[in-house]
């Protein structure tokens, strides 16, 4: 089964089948190729190998079995022609820039996005002459400023952490083909599942596997998914001689992950739907921030773009940092950790975590507030997240 097979498969289909190919011993389910390097029938065929008259297995720096059938699912999942998988999340960025720029080029991107990346853009890829400027997510008109002759990528995260944010994808991937740029979308926090950039003009797709399609919390990973030139030769071609390249167990567990994701989005986005309503009727709380909700301002292109919400939620306690630190602290079940994707719930203060190095102003800015807290709803009972929330908010409510 390969996913070029004529008949057009549906999306939870290629989720099990895609990319699966099946060794003499007739296994089931995929193995895991734990070895480094290949062995040849002779030296002719080594030459072959090595020279690329003839494909295969060289060397799993370069390709690995179970690593191929990972990139392949994804691929197929996102309906990219190409997938590259990558030893992180940040590896997949790394690779996708140092693949694509060079010296003199600026990106655009938006200034919501992932804190690594930021760091990546702002303290490394500047010392290789690359520069890049922070538009605000939603604004078309600041995007379109900031592109100069030179910017050849525009980058962003939709919806964005925390703030659940909203880029709309065809405005920009018309505004980035009209100005000679590719659009580039890390989809970690909707998955293919969610949303399918490509299908909405983006040109290339970045995850960090670690979220959701792991999906329980054990791996590092990512991947970057886009056209056979870009991602087959000149993505691979860095990653083979750099080296980040996913190890066959993660793959193999990345691989199972995009089995169930289908799924497990579906829980993850109910689940948040009604933690999103039932904290919007709290009093404590000022705000929630969730695109599923009505009150979301950008409710109608969540709609028109995602096939669901997804699982994060956000909202802004009434009582600043203090609110926020004793709610966090009364839980029991939902982890105090700032990841997210797992079957876990998780909980954050952004202010003090992932947003902690930003100045107050600039997170002022960025409206991350003391009193906001984010939640990664898991797929425990929605009923036992919202007790584990209340006893927290009933403390609230005495002081
Ligand atoms: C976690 C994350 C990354 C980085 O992925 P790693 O696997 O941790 O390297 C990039 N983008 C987003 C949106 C993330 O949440």
């Amino acid at each position: 089964m390969t996913f070029d097979d004529p008949a057009p498969l549906g999306f939870a289909s290629l989720a099990v089948r895609a990319g699966q190919t099946r060794t003499a011993e007739g296994e089931h389910a995929e193995p895991i190729f734990t070895t480094s390097s290949f062995v040849f029938a002779s030296a002719a065929e080594a030459a072959a190998r090595f020279s690329g008259a003839t494909p295969g297995n060289i060397y799993s720096r370069f390709t690995n079995p179970t690593v191929r059938m990972f990139q392949e699912r994804l691929a197929a999942l996102e309906g990219g022609e190409s997938c590259i998988a990558t030893s992180s999340g940040m590896a997949a960025v790394l690779a996708t820039c140092m693949a694509l720029l060079k010296n003199g080029d600026h990106i655009v991107s938006a200034n919501s996005i992932f804190g690594s990346t930021i760091s990546l853009f702002t303290n490394y890829l500047s010392k290789f002459g690359i520069a890049t400027d922070y538009v605000q997510l939603s604004d078309l008109a600041a995007w379109e400023a900031a592109i100069r002759p030179e910017t050849r990528l525009l980058y962003l995260e939709t919806p964005s952490n925390p703030l659940m944010e909203l880029a709309d994808l065809p405005a920009l991937a018309a505004l980035a083909h009209a100005r000679g740029c590719l659009l580039v979308v890390d989809n970690c926090f909707c998955t293919p599942a969610l949303q399918r950039p490509l299908e909405l003009g983006a040109d290339l797709v970045i995850h960090s596997g670690t979220k959701y399609l792991d999906g329980q919390g054990r791996c590092v990973g990512g991947a970057v998914v886009g056209d056979r030139q870009r991602v087959g030769v000149d993505i691979y071609g860095f990653l083979r001689t750099a080296g980040p390249t996913l190890s066959p167990f993660n793959a193999w567990v990345f691989l199972k992950g995009l089995e169930t994701l289908h799924l497990r989005m579906r829980a993850h986005s109910m689940a948040a739907l009604q933690l999103a309503r039932w904290l919007e009727a709290q009093p404590a709380v000022a705000r929630v921030y969730y695109p599923g909700l009505a009150s979301h301002p950008q409710h109608a292109l969540a709609q028109r773009q995602q096939r669901d919400f997804g699982g994060i939620v956000s909202f802004e306690l009434h009582g600043g940092r203090a609110a926020a630190w004793t709610l966090i602290d009364n839980t029991r079940l939902i982890s105090i950790t700032a990841n997210l994707g797992d079957a876990k719930s998780t909980i954050t203060h952004p202010a003090t975590t992932t947003h902690g190095r930003l100045t107050l102003a600039e997170r002022e800015r960025a409206g991350i507030g003391e009193g906001l807290v984010r939640i990664s709803a898991g797929l425990e009972e929605v009923a036992d997240l919202q007790a584990d929330l209340a006893r927290g908010l009933d403390r609230l409510a005495d002081a």
